[in-house]
């Protein structure tokens, strides 16, 4: 197996719980290693860009709206098929629909305040890492 990069991110909900370290750690104790890791507010153009690629939905606005309203902690998880195995950690985007022990099914308070965003594949994974983080803030 491939050992791989993803960008994750821990959204307003989840870091206006304190729910940061509970968070990492169900990463950890994936396998997961996070190789870097900050604080940001993100502005309305970061999450507008940052989402882009759902400008089309019914959602965007409201999902803008949601991931600016406090900070969150953007990461970069390395590990054996890190893309896939964040995925599973994080469970379905519907918490409703996350299978148990997953961290939407555990923590997630709707399917947008869902605490947790996650690289779907690696071309995207290579973009949103270098969204937000240079190649100097990454440390393996
Ligand atoms: P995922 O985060 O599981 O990859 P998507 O890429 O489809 O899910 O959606 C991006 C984010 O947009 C979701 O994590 C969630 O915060 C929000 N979202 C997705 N679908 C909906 C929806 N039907 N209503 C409100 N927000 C949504
Ligand atoms: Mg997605």
């Amino acid at each position: 197996m491939a050992i791989e990069r993803t960008l994750s991110i821990i959204k307003p909900d989840a870091t206006e719980r304190d729910l940061t370290g509970q968070i990492n750690a169900r990463f950890e104790g994936a396998g997961l290693r996070i190789v870097a890791q900050k604080r940001l507010h993100l502005s309305e153009a970061q999450a507008q860009a940052f989402y882009a690629v759902h400008k089309e939905r019914p959602f965007y606005a409201d999902l803008v709206a949601f991931m600016t309203r406090a900070p969150v902690v953007v990461q970069v998880l390395e590990g054996e098929n890190a893309i896939a195995r964040n995925r599973e950690v994080m469970g379905a985007t519907d918490p409703a629909k996350a299978d148990t022990g997953t961290i939407r099914k555990d923590f997630a308070q709707n399917i947008e305040a869902n605490s947790v965003h996650g690289s779907d594949a690696p071309e995207t994974a290579a973009q949103e890492i270098a969204f937000f983080f240079s190649a100097i803030e990454i440390v393996g």
